[in-house]
């Protein structure tokens, strides 16, 4: 008989925690999991899933309108945001649902309530405690919000979700993944957007390229963007508020929505109590086998602040699991790592950034490629897309490969393995392209750039 209740004792029910519960319970461990909310955490309820439902609820809207030019007619367009509700809560239940099967038929015990970690191989809930081998925090992030007079009338990404009516308008804080999926989702559903970045390019940790295009592209769908401004504070006059800049100007709206970053929940945990050590951000500390300074104690996931996607929470919940139940001695490779932002247009890439190249010392050439897709020469909308490859000059290898315009995330995924698989450019040019399609040019470019 064991001296612990449990071999694996996951705290958070997100896209880590259940993916690593799951695969150790398929290794034969005896595993429980405490959620204090909903299953699936961020992703499935506040993230990614009904993100990208609003994001196609918002597309519609220039689908209408590049119609136009293919000879549709419509007499009225009218949209309804009690319905696209509705339509999003449906599915996120449904998943629930989904996470719920999963667990009970992999063996997991479910255990609902907020949980502390009260020693090693302690964990309460509920007032009860419970003893395992190991403990796995997988707690995941929540948004941050501006300290800033007036920070209270902001909403984050979670209240976005729930917005008893759509606003008329909207500002829109932060220049990173959120800002621009929000300001294209707002501006889609037809609300007056101003998206306000104290940086000069929205997207700045990826090629400079992606986000000074993407920025030019939303302006043509009708986000106001403001660079270098910052707002000191948010005034309410009534059902209005005024966001004040740093050059007191007044920008007035109905709601501002906050981007400015997301910060690991580590909070009343217990975590440094027991000696576990936690980054200034309050992220978890862990080795390269997600092994906390409490040997007994692991984390995933955005509670350990490397890279916030889901993908990689499940990829290292998976090698917990692997490393704990299974003899597993491999570890997480975070190069080249694909992702998508879900704005309009869409933006993908996978691998270096033509600046990483350069700072990390390789001689590169460029291939850049920027044209009206074929869609767009009939719906006359102006839309472009923008194709770039970083190639190192002396392997001839694809360092990376970035693209902005609609279904970049699809199309990336391909040339995600292409990278992983160390692909040349001259692989690239002995693929043949599927013509006609906006990824074909990425096989077809041969004319090198000026960087
Ligand atoms: P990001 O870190 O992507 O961006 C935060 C933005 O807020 C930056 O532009 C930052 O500016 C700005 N900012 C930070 N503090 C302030 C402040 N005090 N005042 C004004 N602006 C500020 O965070 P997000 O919240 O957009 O997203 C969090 C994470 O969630 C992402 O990094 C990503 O990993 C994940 N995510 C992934 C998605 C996907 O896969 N499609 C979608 C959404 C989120 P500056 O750059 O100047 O510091």
């Amino acid at each position: 008989m064991s001296e612990y209740e449990f071999d694996l004792f996951t705290i958070g029910a997100g896209s880590g925690g259940i993916r690593a519960s799951r695969r150790a319970a398929a290794f034969g461990a005896r595993v429980a999991v405490a959620e204090q909310q909903f299953l699936g955490g961020t992703c499935v309820n506040i993230g990614c899933i009904p993100k990208k439902l609003f994001s196609y609820a918002a597309h519609f809207h220039k689908d209408f309108e590049d119609a136009h030019g293919y000879g549709w007619s419509f007499d009225r367009l009218s949209f309804d945001w009690q319905a696209l509700l509705e339509g999003k809560n449906r599915e996120i239940e449904r998943l629930n649902g989904v996470y719920d099967k999963l667990l009970t038929q992999s063996g997991v015990e479910l255990i609902m309530g907020r949980a502390k970690v009260t020693g090693p191989h302690t964990v309460e809930v509920g007032g009860r405690t419970y003893t395992a081998r190991h403990i796995l925090v997988a707690t995941g992030s929540s948004p941050t919000m501006p300290d800033i007079e007036g920070a209270q009338y902001c909403i984050s990404s979670d209240d976005a979700f729930y917005l008893d009516k759509l606003p008329r308008r909207v500002v829109v804080v932060g220049g990173g993944y959120i800002a621009v999926e929000f300001a294209s989702i707002f501006n889609g559903l037809g609300v007056d957007t101003t998206l306000v970045y104290r940086g000069d390019r929205v997207l700045k940790h990826f090629d400079a390229d992606l986000g000074n295009f993407l920025a030019e592209q939303m302006a043509l769908r009708g986000v106001k963007i403001r660079f270098n401004t910052e707002i000191h504070k948010i005034e309410r006059e009534g059902e209005a508020l005024h966001c004040v800049t740093g050059d007191n100007e007044r920008l007035s709206c109905d709601t501002v929505l906050s981007a400015t970053g997301r910060l690991p929940n580590t909070k009343h945990l217990g975590l440094e109590e027991i000696g576990v050590g936690l980054a200034p951000n309050g992220a978890v500390m862990v080795d390269q086998t997600f092994q906390t300074a409490v040997p007994s104690i692991y984390a995933v996931g955005d509670v350990i602040h490397r890279m916030q996607l889901t993908p990689v929470a499940l990829a290292e919940g998976m090698l917990v699991a692997d490393h704990l139940f299974n003899g597993g001695t491999e570890h997480m490779d975070y190069s080249g790592i694909p992702t998508a932002i879900f704005s309009h247009p869409n933006v993908a890439t996978v691998g270096m950034s033509e600046a990483q190249a350069i700072e990390s010392g390789h001689t590169i050439d460029l291939y850049r490629s920027v044209f009206t897709p074929l869609k767009h020469t009939v719906s006359r909308s102006g839309e472009k897309v923008l194709l770039k490859l970083i190639v190192e000059r002396e392997t001839d290898r694809v360092l990376g490969v970035h693209m902005v315009g609609d279904d970049a995330g699809e199309l990336l995924q391909g040339f995600a393995v292409a990278i992983k698989c160390r692909a040349t450019k001259a692989q690239f040019d002995a693929t043949i392209g599927i013509h006609p399609t906006i990824a074909e040019e990425f096989v077809t470019m041969r004319t090198k750039v000026a960087p």
